[in-house]
């Protein structure tokens, strides 16, 4: 299959997006950008459309795929009950990079919901993909656009690497703003679970009602709420270690592997680390210590980096859990199998 590259720039789009949406209600595949990641794009009441969805990733059939809707009224027609406290996230965070788990009517296939009886929606802000979904009529069940286990594209160069051939189209809307997925949350007994921390704060939430993160996603639990979060993901070209803690401590800690000649180090570091680092050494600068939001928009573009750059050991630099640093952290954790190192200072 050839893999055709459409822009949402081009001044044919509005004419194009209509093509693809009859493309996505044949049970075609189109790749999408989205205010976090790209997303691949197929009918979410079409069983066979997301056996292709999964076939096309090379992922687990019990690992749900989120459901793209173009508004809260779309919402409606898919939740079999939405409670006070989700009509309020809706029409405070939608559009935006927040996606409700709900209970979910039967005109969702259980190939979409991974056998749940739970859906999890998302109404995305970005244009094209907004423009998608109305020329599509139907919603759209988009997981993220990467094979199975690699870190999520942010580029519609990064979905046509992993991806292309497999699907019928990707729309080029340019690099993601945010950079890292939605966040995923319960609203279940009134209480908000975080299943999937990202592109929106906990603090964001706390308003709202009492917040707390799925226990289920910590260091390698069998029982996350959201299946997906039990799977490996984000792998790097070459095995990463983070540290993280204490900044001097840390800084010293990753300076150390600059000395070392046992094998080759790339380096996954602040803009001040960086400087300190020999001239010549691998090294993807990832932006001002403590900038969260620029930090989570390369987080993917770093992990993809050492692909064209070949090195045996990454050693990266984390941040404080905080604001978008929870996410950004969740996913470093899960990129680096678990090899977090934290520094605490003397
Ligand atoms: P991705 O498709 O890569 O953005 O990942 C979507 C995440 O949402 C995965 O971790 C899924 O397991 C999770 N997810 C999707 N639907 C549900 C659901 N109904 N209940 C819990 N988690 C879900
Ligand atoms: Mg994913």
């Amino acid at each position: 299959m050839k893999t055709e590259m459409v822009s949402a720039f081009a001044e044919d789009f509005e004419e194009k997006v209509k093509e693809l949406g009859a493309v996505i209600r044949r049970g075609g595949l189109v790749g999408f950008p989205t205010e976090t990641v790209y997303g691949l794009g197929g009918n979410a009441l079409d069983g066979e459309a997301a056996k292709k969805i999964y076939a096309a990733k090379g992922r687990p059939s019990d690992n749900p795929l989120i459901v793209h809707v173009a508004d809260a009224a779309q919402a409606e027609q898919l939740a079999r009950e939405l409670s006070p406290l989700e009509r309020r996230l809706m029409a405070d965070f939608w559009p935006g990079p927040l996606t409700l788990v709900v209970p979910k009517k039967d005109i969702i296939p259980a190939e979409t919901s991974g056998g749940l009886d739970t859906v999890a929606l998302r109404c995305p802000v970005h244009p094209a993909a907004q423009a998608l979904i109305r020329a599509a009529g139907v919603p759209i069940a988009g997981p993220s656009a990467n094979l199975s286990g690699r870190p999520s594209p942010t580029s519609a160069e990064d979905v046509m690497h992993d991806l292309g051939g497999r699907i019928d189209a990707i729309i080029d809307g340019g690099p993601c703003r945010i950079g890292v997925e939605s966040t995923i949350v319960s609203c279940a007994g009134g209480r908000i679970t975080i299943y999937r921390p990202g592109g929106l704060a906990k603090e964001a939430l706390e308003a709202y009602a009492p917040v707390e993160i799925d226990p289920g996603i910590q260091s390698g639990s069998a029982h996350p709420k959201a299946p997906g979060m039990k799977y490996r993901h984000y792998a790097p070209a070459a095995p990463l270690t983070v540290y993280t803690g204490d900044a001097e401590k840390t800084e010293a800690a990753i300076l150390s592997f600059a000395e070392k000649k046992d094998k080759t180090y790339g380096f996954f570091v602040s803009e001040e680390t960086a400087a300190k680092l020999p001239v010549g050494m691998p090294v993807f600068i990832w932006g001002r210590r403590g900038d969260e939001k620029s930090m989570a928009h390369r987080l993917f573009e770093g992990l993809h980096y050492f692909n064209d750059h070949p090195v045996e050991q990454i050693i990266g630099e984390g941040i404080a859990s905080t604001g978008l640093g929870l996410a950004i952290m969740n996913r470093l954790t899960k990129a680096s199998g678990y090899h977090i190192i934290v520094e605490t200072a003397k």
